[in-house]
């Protein structure tokens, strides 16, 4: 009865992935591996669908869908 609740839980883990900050390499959210992103510096001429604070180094990382 046991087993089936964890490989359940292993089978969720595997539909993510882990997006790390580009400058110190800490996490900064799990994504769904259908996710297609790509990482930006946010500038003024690039406006990125979400941008997150890294709690490690607090640099600010665009993020863009590309899909
Ligand atoms: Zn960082």
């Amino acid at each position: 009865m046991q087993r089936k609740k964890e490989v359940q839980a292993n089978g969720l883990e595997k539909k993510r992935r882990s997006i790390l900050c580009p400058k110190c390499g800490h996490r900064l959210l799990d994504a769904s591996v259908n996710t297609k992103a790509q990482l930006v510096t946010p500038t003024k001429n690039c406006n990125p669908d979400f941008v997150i604070k890294c709690r490690h180094c607090s640099s600010e990382i665009g993020v863009i869908k590309t899909e």
